[in-house]
């Protein structure tokens, strides 16, 4: 690549908007690819003391609606809540922000910067040969749900569905169940969400059945269930949550980067971060080398390693709260790293509409 020649960014989330961002202000031209479509509901996602860090660090602006997050409240092996407490760790709080709202702040901080943005109404695979900004380099952000060859580790689905009651709290809530964990974010905007992260296999077909599938892995958590005061179950939609890694992270021509390079287990919570540090690695190795180097596969391999290492924890201790559940007797099992277990082409297969279509 000539270290003058324009790059294509496609993606308008963390990841690719860091990216187009952090190459406009270095005076590179930048052409980025965004989805016209606004996209579903999807619950907050929490903006730790670590991510707004590295946000003001690259010179990236937060949301403006945003609710505080002083810590993660958690019950993990059923002796003990535990309080992470944000505050105490970092003299700092988190924030709980939506995706839109992310989105809108980091595309406005690239326009700022001379990023070209192209709205486009995309399909979902992850071809670029021919689409804009073709015979450019291209960086690849589209997020974890894209068709594209992987290794694919582990299906999961996010399940999220208002909450029975309206209570302010400013922490996150996490507890896991029989078939999955359980988290309940503070609210941002009109409706507070509960969320079930499972495997799409558990899940029971038919809006009954499955009813009664929630209300029972609800009945298991303590926390959750006094702080949502239950679900709306008749009203549960669906998202992405697979953790997956990409066959390919670099070619010669472009890089995948974010959850469409190594897609984490919400559970991590750190996925923002590292769709910051990801997109920072490899715009620098682009401004100062002309091309991404193998820093940044070491990189992804170490962060591969590391959060595994730290989910095994908490899968764990799940499992002996609920040595019977199959969820967790799967995770204990395969809490190796990411290792190439076949190739998966499919996007998501996750049966359940968006908020606001006929309850699943
Ligand atoms: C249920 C859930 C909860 C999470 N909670 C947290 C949390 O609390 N804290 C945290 O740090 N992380 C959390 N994460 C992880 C975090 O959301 C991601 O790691 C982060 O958003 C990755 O950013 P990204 O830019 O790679 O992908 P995304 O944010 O998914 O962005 C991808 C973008 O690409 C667009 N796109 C898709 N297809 C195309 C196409 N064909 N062409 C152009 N654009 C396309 C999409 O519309 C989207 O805007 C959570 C993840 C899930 C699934």
């Amino acid at each position: 690549m000539n270290h003058g020649s324009p790059i294509t960014v496609h993606g308008g989330g963390t990841a690719g908007s860091a990216a187009a961002f952090l190459l406009a202000r270095a005076g590179r031209r930048v052409l980025h690819v965004v989805d016209a479509e606004r996209g579903r509901p999807s619950p907050p996602e929490i903006l730790s003391p670590w991510a707004r860090s590295l946000l003001a660090q690259l010179g990236l602006p937060e949301p403006q609606e945003a609710t505080p997050c002083e810590g993660v409240l958690s019950f993990w092996d059923g002796s003990e809540p535990e309080f992470n407490d944000y505050v105490l760790m970092t003299a700092s709080h988190g924030l709980a922000v939506t995706r839109h709202a992310m989105r809108d702040a980091l595309g406005r901080a690239g326009g700022a910067a001379g990023v070209r943005r192209l709205a486009r109404t995309m399909g979902g695979d992850d071809e670029v040969s021919d689409g804009p900004g073709a015979g450019t380099y291209q960086l690849l952000a589209r997020g974890r749900s894209v068709r594209t060859p992987r290794c694919c580790e582990d299906r999961l689905v996010a399940l999220f569905m208002p909450c029975a009651e309206d209570r302010a709290a400013l922490r996150l809530v996490v507890e896991p169940a029989r078939d999955g964990w359980w988290y309940l974010p503070p609210q941002v905007g009109p409706v507070r969400y509960v969320v079930f992260v499972t495997s799409p296999a558990l899940a029971p077909t038919g809006p009954e059945r499955r009813y009664d599938w929630l209300r029972s892995n609800l009945a298991c958590t303590e926390l959750i269930q006094a702080a949502a005061g239950g679900g709306r179950f008749d009203a549960v939609a669906g998202m992405d949550a697979r953790v997956a890694r990409a066959e390919a992270l670099t070619w010669p021509t472009g890089a995948r980067i974010g959850d469409a390079a190594l897609s984490l287990d919400p559970l991590s919570g750190t996925g923002i971060v590292r769709a910051l540090e990801g997109a920072a690695l490899v715009v620098d190795d682009i401004l100062t080398r002309g091309a991404v180097s193998t820093r940044y596969h070491e990189w992804v391999e170490s962060v591969d390693t590391e959060e595994s290492k730290v989910r095994a924890g908490f899968y764990e201790r799940a499992a002996a709260r609920f040595p019977d559940g199959p969820f967790w007797q799967r995770r204990c099992a395969a809490r190796a790293p990411l290792r190439r277990r076949g190739t998966s082409r499919e996007a998501s297969s996750v049966a359940f509409r968006p908020l606001g279509s006929a309850p699943v």
